[in-house]
């Protein structure tokens, strides 16, 4: 017993320390609950790590309130990976259209921005751009969780869009 309680001592905190980015202009994080609908449109699953990792311990979006749901009527952010294949197309219209205005788009990676590693395949759209209206794009192959919390923040700062 001594022998693992010196060992304890001796080892002393082996994880690193959170070193979140401050954004000055919101020091307290999120102002209110958000509910995000994801649609992979034909992402490689390199942003969706990403993605998951903000529900880990760590980065724990869902403590600050924001939460990831399945119906699109209960989302006020649509948040896209993926170049949109040409099969994703309808699916992704009709959650888009299925949210509840103000409904809000992210484009997260440069797939979802413009095609990225798949830009000017047959099968694509080069992103999410000419198929529905984004109101923000977050490059990077993959973009950071960090990244991506920062961006969803930023969204939510901006006057809510006039849309039908
Ligand atoms: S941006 Fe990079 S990680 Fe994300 S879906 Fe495209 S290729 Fe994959």
């Amino acid at each position: 017993m001594w022998k693992l309680l010196v060992k304890i001592f001796r080892t002393g905190l082996l994880t690193e320390k959170k070193s979140r980015t401050v954004d000055p202009t919101s020091p307290s994080g999120f102002e209110r609950s958000l509910a995000i609908r994801h649609v992979d449109a034909g992402s490689c699953n390199g942003c969706e790590l990403e993605l998951a990792a903000l529900e880990n311990p760590y980065y724990a979006l869902s403590s600050e309130g924001v939460k990831f749901v399945a119906p699109p009527r209960h989302a006020d952010l649509l948040l896209v990976t993926g170049p949109v294949t040409k099969s994703m197309e309808e699916p992704l219209k009709k959650t888009f259209e299925a949210m509840p205005n103000p409904r809000r788009v992210l484009a997260v990676g440069d797939c979802a921005c413009d095609g990225g590693v798949f830009r000017n395949s047959y099968a694509v759209h080069n992103g999410v751009a000419p198929v529905i209206l984004v109101d923000h794009q977050l490059p990077g192959c993959p973009p950071t969780p960090e990244e991506i919390r920062l961006a969803i923040q930023q969204i939510f700062r901006k006057p809510r869009p006039e849309r039908k």
